[in-house]
């Protein structure tokens, strides 16, 4: 299947969301709590209803994510897609941080760590998913390490949507945001730089990150072997 596939980022005030069109649009990632009206606006600059959307998808459970979750998904009737291992995260309105990785974490993790509503999703992964049932031609496999139910997508054309396994530059992505680097929050180191082999092992050409980006996958490759993350 040679479909056209077009990806957009939606750049919101503390992380990014993607508009994904294939065959179908889906969305990725939901913002932060008052957001919903910012992704509506994006969405309508390409001609796209919310009612058009085949499917959200949350790369994981935390509020800068799946901040405006409820709302979109109520505006659009579309499925809301998220790991089963963020499930009770996304239910309870509060993030689970982990480990704080360093004094520019420590520094905005109270303006960032604030509740959101909470999010019941329809679709609880817990195998890959062929987001071909939803007219794009990509796949969804699990790669925790931020969160126990980070998620990464795989495009056809060589974009991966990684979330918030890389970060892209320094302040929430403000600044040199094509520098990888790790992000704030850590839930399981070990996880993470497995993740963090397997998504490079799948040979994407870039990832596209929840804060600044996008990544180019050498520059991961380079940035993860000089942090002995990943071989
Ligand atoms: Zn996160
Ligand atoms: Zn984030």
């Amino acid at each position: 299947m040679t479909t056209q596939l077009t990806i957009t980022r939606i750049k919101l005030p503390l992380a990014n969301a993607y508009l994904v069109q294939g065959e179908r649009p889906i969305l990725v990632d939901a913002g932060a709590p008052g957001d919903a009206d910012r992704i509506a606006r994006a969405l309508a600059q390409k001609h796209i209803r919310p009612a058009d959307l085949a499917l959200i998808l949350l790369t994981h459970g935390h509020g800068d994510h799946v901040g405006a979750a409820n709302e979109l998904a109520t505006a659009s009737g579309a499925p809301l897609a998220l790991h089963c291992a963020d499930d009770a995260m996304a239910r309870s309105g509060r993030n689970v941080l982990g480990a704080l990785n360093g004094l520019e974490a420590r520094m905005i993790a109270p303006f960032v760590n604030k509740p959101f509503p909470p999010v019941a999703a329809s679709i609880l992964l817990d195998a890959p998913l062929d987001l071909r049932a939803y007219g794009v031609a990509g796949e969804v496999i699990a790669t925790p390490g931020h969160t126990a139910g980070s998620v990464s997508i795989f495009f056809d054309n060589g974009d991966a949507i990684v979330g918030d396994l890389l970060m892209g530059g320094r302040m929430g992505g403000a600044l040199w945001s094509s520098q990888p680097r790790l992000h704030y929050f850590v839930a399981d180191f070990a996880q993470l730089a497995k993740s963090i082999a397997t998504v490079l092992a799948r040979r994407p050409q870039r990832l596209l990150v929840g804060h600044g980006g996008p990544l180019a996958a050498d520059a991961v490759q380079a940035w993860s072997k000089a942090n002995q993350l990943a071989r």
